[in-house]
């Protein structure tokens, strides 16, 4: 495994900005591998191959997991239990879920709402306008910690595309006052750390190629 990559973009970005290793479609032994060089958070996105990996990899009590893929209502559980971030609540049904079994299992997960910031039908999110307005409500929610706002943007945007979604991201977690941002991928983690990423979810560009 080639961790030039990684190491070039640690040592570009900003002290606040965060580098979640996007460990999906790798094994557990290529986890191993870039842990030992100091990486601690790792994003899956399928619960059943990252519950795999969990367990494998169990004694690693230093990783910190984080949920990033489409949930589904029947995992909410198993997700609350194993992952101590979640980037990817895209429904305030959802969010209330997560709230009420992380009250039961007395957990209380670090939580990032998806947006929808464009209008591509293959992803998911938060209404902004609708977010603003069910803000009060959602704040009220026990046993979770509202860290910040996830965005995935449209492939095939041109460089200042990108930019101007992640400036949206960015101002709508400002106005919240939510410190944190998860956005930027192996394609545009340039543009999102210029507006305001604070975690960057990076997958192909450290790890390679998913088969
Ligand atoms: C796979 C995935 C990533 C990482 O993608 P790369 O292009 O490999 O960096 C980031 N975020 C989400 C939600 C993903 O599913």
């Amino acid at each position: 495994m080639d961790l030039s990559n990684y190491f070039k973009i640690k040592n570009e970005i900003p002290s606040n900005v965060n580098i979640l290793a996007v460990s999906k479609g790798f094994k557990s032994q290529e986890i191993k591998t870039i842990q030992n060089m100091g990486q601690n958070d790792f994003g899956e996105s399928k619960f059943q191959e990252a519950f795999e990996k969990q367990l494998i990899l169990k004694d690693f009590k230093q990783i910190k997991w984080h949920f990033i893929g489409r949930i589904q209502s029947n995992k909410i559980r198993k997700i609350v239990q194993n992952f101590k971030y979640i980037h990817s609540v895209d429904s305030f049904e959802k969010l209330q879920k997560i709230s009420m079994i992380s009250f039961e299992e007395k957990k209380n997960p670090s939580i990032m709402l998806q947006v929808k910031l464009s209008d591509d039908p293959t992803k998911g999110g938060f209404n902004p306008e609708l977010l603003v307005t069910q803000w009060r409500e959602i704040k009220q929610l026990k046993n979770i910690t509202l860290k910040g706002l996830m965005t995935i943007n449209p492939k095939e945007l041109s460089s200042k595309e990108n930019l101007n979604l992640f400036k949206k991201c960015r101002a709508l977690s400002d106005s919240l006052q939510l410190p944190d941002c998860s956005m930027g991928m192996s394609g545009d983690w340039e543009e999102a750390i210029e507006a305001g990423s604070t975690w960057l979810r990076l997958g192909s560009i450290i790890f390679g190629d998913r088969g």
